[in-house]
Order: C-alpha cells, then sequence, then structure tokens
C-alpha cells in the first residue's frame, strides 16, 4: 500500500534533515529517502571527523557531530526515513501531487517533493573486470548487507579504506580464509584498524597482497578464482568463493536527471523566493539547487529549507494565510516541538 504525506525529501544530508525540522515547525508531515544506508550526507559519508567550522553558534562543530544533532533536533517530528534506497521516479498526478517511487520498491503519494540530493547519490566505485556484472550480489559485494553471508567462505576483500580495513576484521574469526588486497601497502584506514590486521596477518590468520585484480575464471556460472596482478607484473590465481569491493562511494546525480527538472549541468534551477524548480511542486535546497550568487554551504541550505518550508505549506493550504512565529514564543509551535513548559528566559 502507498504511503501518503504532504512531503517527500530526497537525500538525508544536513539540508535534507534541516527540511523535516522547518516543515515540522509549520504542522507538514515528511518522509525522507535516501540511497545510503544512514542519514548525513557528505557530512556523515566523506568527513565525519572533520571540524565544521561556520555554522552559526556552533564555534566547532564535528560533521557526524551535526548529523547527531539535526537528528536530535528532527526527532519531535516523527518523520518517516526511508533509507538504503534510491528514489527512482517522481510522477506528476492529474489532482497536483505526486507518486515518488523507491528502488526498494516503496512507494509514497505527496503533495510536494524536495529535492535535497547534494552531488547526487553516492554508488560503490565499481571494480572493472570483465564478466562481473551478473556475479554481484551472488559473489561480488560493493556493501555487506548480511554478515552471516559470508561466515565459513574463502573471501577475498579490495580495498585499503576504513570499510575494507573494518570488514577484514569482523570477518576474520568467521570467514574459513580471507585475504585483503590493495594496490599499496599504504593505507587509508585508522591506523588502529592496521594495526590489528597487521598483528591478523602476522599470526596466520590473514593474508594480504599488494596488487590489482586483472581477471577471472568462471566455471559453471560461478567465480572460481580471481587473477591478481603485483607491483612486478607477475599475475597470481587466487581461488574465492565471495569477492568484497570497497573502492569507496562517488556520487552520480542518477535518475534526478530524468525528472524534467530545469538543470543547470547539475544542480536544479530556482527561484529564491520559494526554492521552487521549474515543476509547480518540486522544490530544491542545499547543494543540489542554484541561483544566481548560490554558495554550496550547509548554512546556505538552511535558509533555503526555511523558505521551501514556507511556500509549500502556502501551496497545500493556500486558503490559509502564513504567519511567521517566533520557536520562543509561538504555542502552537511549542506543541508542535513537544515542549512542555515554556523555560524561563535567561
Ligand atoms: C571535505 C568537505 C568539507 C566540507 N566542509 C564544509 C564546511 O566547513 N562548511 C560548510 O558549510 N560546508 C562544507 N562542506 C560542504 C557540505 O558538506 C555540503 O554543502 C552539504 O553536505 C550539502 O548538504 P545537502 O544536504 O545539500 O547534500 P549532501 O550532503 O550531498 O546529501 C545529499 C544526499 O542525497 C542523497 N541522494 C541523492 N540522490 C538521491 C536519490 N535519487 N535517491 C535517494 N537519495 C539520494 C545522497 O545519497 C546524499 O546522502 C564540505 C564538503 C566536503 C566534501
Amino acid at each position: 500500500m502507498a504511503h501518503d504525506t504532504d512531503v517527500v525529501i530526497v537525500g538525508a544530508g544536513p539540508c535534507g534533515l534541516f527540511q523535516i525540522f522547518e516543515l515540522g515547525l509549520l504542522g507538514l508531515k515528511a518522509h525522507i529517502v535516501d540511497a545510503l544506508p544512514k542519514p548525513g550526507g557528505q557530512c556523515t559519508e566523506l568527513y565525519p571527523d572533520k571540524p565544521i567550522y561556520d555554522i552559526p553558534a556552533l564555534p566547532i562543530c564535528g560533521a557526524q557531530e551535526l548529523i547527531d544533532r539535526l537528528m536530535q533536533q528532527i526527532e519531535p517530528f516523527g518523520a518517516e526515513f526511508h533509507l538504503d534506497q534510491q528514489v527512482t521516479e517522481v510522477q506528476r498526478q492529474e489532482d497536483g501531487r505526486f507518486t515518488v517511487r523507491t528502488s526498494a520498491g516503496v512507494e509514497i503519494l505527496t503533495k510536494a517533493v524536495v529535492v535535497a540530493g547534494g552531488v547526487g547519490s553516492f554508488q560503490p566505485m565499481p571494480l572493472r573486470v570483465d564478466g562481473v556484472d551478473p556475479f554481484v550480489d551472488r559473489q561480488v559485494f560493493y556493501r555487506v548487507k548480511d554478515p552471516s553471508q559470508h561466515h565459513g567462505k574463502d573471501l577475498v576483500v579490495l580495498g585499503g579504506g576504513d570499510s575494507a580495513l573494518d570488514w577484514v576484521l569482523a570477518l576474520a574469526d568467521e570467514a574459513r580464509s580471507i585475504t585483503l588486497i590493495h594496490r599499496s601497502d599504504k593505507f587509508r584506514a585508522a591506523p588502529a584498524s592496521v594495526a590489528k590486521m597487521e598483528a591478523l596477518v602476522a599470526s596466520g590468520r590473514m593474508k594480504f597482497m599488494v596488487g590489482n585484480v586483472v581477471g577471472m575464471d568462471t566455471t559453471d556460472g560461478a567465480i572460481k578464482s580471481i587473477h591478481v596482478r603485483d607491483p612486478k607484473e607477475q599475475v597470481e590465481k587466487l581461488p574465492l568463493d565471495h569477492l568484497l569491493v570497497f573502492f569507496g562511494l562517488s556520487p552520480k546525480l542518477g535518475p534526478i536527471a530524468e525528472w524534467g527538472l530545469g538543470l543547470d549541468k547539475n544542480p536544479i534551477v530556482t527561484a529564491t523566493e520559494k526554492f521552487e524548480s521549474n515543476v509547480p511542486g518540486v522544490y530544491a535546497v542545499g547543494d543540489i539547487a542554484t541561483y544566481p550568487g548560490k554558495k554550496k554551504l550547509i548554512l546556505s541550505g538552511f535558509h533555503e529549507a526555511a523558505l521551501a518550508a514556507f511556500a509549500i505549506k502556502a501551496r497545500i493550504e493556500p486558503d490559509k494565510k502564513v504567519h511567521l512565529q517566533y520557536t520562543t514564543t509561538s504555542p502552537i509551535m511549542h506543541q508542535r516541538l513537544g515542549v512542555k513548559e515554556t523555560p524561563a528566559a535567561g
């Protein structure tokens, strides 16, 4: 059965999350969808441990901390999250509403759509070996969804970042055998994880190889072994059951490009009064929105989310005037925020 809501937000980066807050203050319900398994967009995916210095009134705030704080701030509004799935389709209905469909088969009927898709969905960088695609999610995995699927198997893990090292360490005791392959002996992962991996290699519990995968052997519709070329151009065949590939993520605009929105290269052209696109009822905020003078900063996205929320409220309830109210003093906003008593001003 399709969900029914006021607004669907495409993208759960900082600006999509703050959009929930601004809509919630005005009494509007939201569903939010992200291709990633957790909220946070670029902050969580690209620089979680780095400090941000230009969030108003927070002189220093870790990127993941910012997302944690936003999640706390939006909690009263009970937005529904649909993670680990891409919005594939936004279809306008005759009554002016939209049907939003996701790659996981979720269908949401909504009165408005806010695209907060940043630089696009983060997709895993693929292994470029001829003939590998039909084996994805059977023997070749870009994400570990169910770790037990890999227990008791001969595993090969590719990559040198945190994901590769974290999964090697998590699966070392459970796999029949495990080999980590990276193009060099320099890692981008946390030094403590690298040290643990090296200790496992020293104790003979796993193997590490420097090299690149350049080919594979298949028999009876299954990969039997991969060909690994080392820095001396020697190629070794390595038998395996499962290959886990962690080459990092790269953003792709993906299906957003097919929704008929006016695009300027990648970003969506918006008018700065409402942050509406060329399709009435579809709005854009954050990095994906463009207009003269646009700066791709989180604080710009927060401002855009506030104005988009007012515009959406006016669109959904055209007969009512949308009054500006302060969170400090508005009883209706206190009720929506779940504030029990108005705290005394300090
Ligand atoms: C290293 C680094 C440091 C930075 N430092 C600062 C700083 O100090 N101050 C500052 O203001 N900014 C900084 N930025 C920029 C800031 O991170 C971005 O402006 C901000 O993340 C934009 O937020 P967003 O919500 O618009 O998009 P994003 O954070 O890009 O999130 C967009 C989300 O949309 C999802 N998505 C896209 N398409 C779909 C789809 N079809 N279906 C489902 N999901 C989809 C993506 O998976 C993603 O999670 C920095 C950026 C980087 C890379």
